[in-house]
């Protein structure tokens, strides 16, 4: 069986699509990060991080966190973003595009 020239043209799109992962922005989403001593659920709703972690109720950040936003990148819109990559040093070094 042959696939239709219209599911071949949308398979054909759909891998331009990934190559340009700019078109893709995630809005709202939960997920889980496995820790070291942990699993943490993290979501982003309405641009606002969440994380169940003890560091996140403290700081409004933690590593699981900044580990999704350094995961999906320029899929994280720019309004949305912590600002990952950090330096060790905690200086804002090399901004995501
Ligand atoms: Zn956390």
């Amino acid at each position: 069986m042959s696939m239709s020239s219209s599911l071949i043209s949308k398979v054909h799109k759909a891998k331009l699509y990934a190559d340009d992962p700019t078109r893709v922005q995630f809005q709202d989403f939960t997920l889980t990060v496995r820790g070291d001593n942990d699993t943490h659920t993290i979501s982003l709703n309405q641009g606002k991080w969440h994380c169940t972690c003890r560091a996140f109720r403290d700081d409004d950040i933690c590593a699981h966190t900044m580990a999704v936003e350094r995961l999906l990148s320029i899929t994280i819109p720019p309004a949305y973003r912590q600002g990952e990559p950090f330096s060790s040093s905690g200086i804002h070094s090399n901004p995501l595009l």
